[in-house]
């Protein structure tokens, strides 16, 4: 067990340069539920503990005592160490990423995070759980590979069988891809801005209605109503807000709003009550990709935000200059390898904007309205992931999944 030993004690020792207080649970250097082989860079899988939200540690002293996982995260973000060496965790399921049937136990690494289920992740436990697992891919060689963090769900067989963690696995990926990159200095796969898909000369009032102000809440806070207790210290609630009216003006952009076409509507008053939580929901529920799997479905983050930004600026981006426009895709939208133009544009900046992360195992796609060999993996990646038959062309049910 000595390499994983060193493997274990690397990872957290790059936590810890990072800012993360990392505790060492006495004996975790040789706690294990058996000996022979064990490879902890293989895969990494995520859980949650399903404990009753009561205690800031949740099950922590069952995964140890019972060996259930290498580490743990506490609701508060507390990371602890607690076994480098097999522990049971996966069970039955696979095969996944190349780890074959029923066998992830002696080939991955787990987290157990303490959680319900049905409540809220803190901003400081998503913050160790992504730091987790940049450094496990990090030091296991896998930056290129993020698709190698998993969900115990989508390990789990048959589906259905786990339902944990109750997050978004493919938002997670996308924070994980994001922090390495931030450290490595890299430019964050932040969504495409708008400027490339508004050309400036666009002579649209709408664009006004839809000027996009400065992000400028805290790390962790959102916009959302604030409707109980455990809201009180993320939620932003604020009325006459330029942010909250942006919101508001792109949900109406968006048809999120029921009887509301015009963003300049008296609809969008900069308070965010209940009917703008209902329209947040509506856009969790028919835009965002996998919406319904998220847990703040009435809240917006900073990287739902981005999403959001990115939508309104290709719904709202000008039909293209007359000029040069060959082979341009039939209006019913089939959208395949060689089809070129707006279209094309919408479908890119939309797979970019809602999953950064395919560019690790994709390539780098650009947003240039050609739709060639990246584009291709692209549409399949997401094809894949969403349960769409994956032919790598982007019609009405492609389309439609990406709210375009
Ligand atoms: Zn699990």
């Amino acid at each position: 067990m000595a390499t994983a030993v060193d493997f274990y004690t690397r990872v957290i020792t790059r936590l810890r340069s990072w800012g993360y207080a990392v505790e060492e649970v006495p004996g975790w250097q040789s706690r294990t539920t058996q000996g022979g082989a064990f490879d902890p860079t293989l895969l990494f899988v995520e859980h949650h503990d399903a404990s009753a939200p009561t205690t800031d540690d949740g099950a922590h002293g069952y995964v140890v005592a019972k060996k259930l996982s290498q580490f743990t995260i506490s609701r508060s973000g507390r990371i602890r160490l607690c076994a480098a060496g097999v522990t049971w965790h996966a069970g039955v399921g696979g095969p996944l990423h190349g780890v074959p049937r029923n066998s992830a136990n002696t080939r991955s690494t787990a987290v157990e995070v303490a959680n319900s289920g049905s409540e809220p992740y803190s901003d400081a436990c998503t913050s160790s759980i992504v730091a987790l697992e940049a450094a496990w891919a990090i030091e296991a060689g896998r930056t290129a590979e993020i698709h190698l963090v998993v969900g115990h769900k989508e390990w789990a067989t048959p589906r259905g069988r786990k339902v944990d963690p109750a997050i978004d696995m493919d938002w997670r990926r996308a924070a994980v891809a994001a922090f390495i990159a931030e450290k490595s200095g890299q430019p964050a796969p932040a969504p495409a801005p708008a400027p490339a898909l508004v050309p400036v000369s666009a002579p649209a009032p709408a664009s006004d209605l839809l000027a996009v102000p400065a992000w400028t809440l805290p790390a962790g806070h959102y916009l959302g109503d604030i409707s109980g207790p455990d809201e009180s210290h993320g939620g932003w609630g604020t009325a006459d807000d330029a942010m909250v009216l942006f919101a508001q003006r792109a949900f109406i952009a968006l048809g999120c709003v029921p009887g509301q076409s015009n963003p300049g509507s008296s609809w969008a008053d900069a308070k965010w009550e209940g009917a703008t939580t209902d329209a947040c929901r509506r856009w969790f529920d028919t835009r965002r990709p996998n919406g319904a799997a998220q847990p703040h479905k009435t809240r917006t983050y900073r990287d739902d935000w981005n999403i959001l930004v990115a939508q309104v600026a290709a719904a709202t981006a000008p039909a293209p200059a007359p000029a040069p426009q060959p082979a341009a895709p039939a209006p019913s939208g089939m959208l395949r390898r060689g089809s070129t133009g707006v279209a094309v544009r919408r479908l890119q900046a939309a797979l970019k904007a809602s999953f950064p992360a395919y560019r690790h195992t994709c390539g780098a796609m650009v947003v240039d309205g050609d739709f060639g060999p990246t584009t291709e993996k692209w549409v399949r990646e997401f094809q894949r992931r969403s349960g769409l038959t994956v032919d790598g062309i982007a019609g009405p049910a492609t389309l439609g999944r990406l709210g375009l």
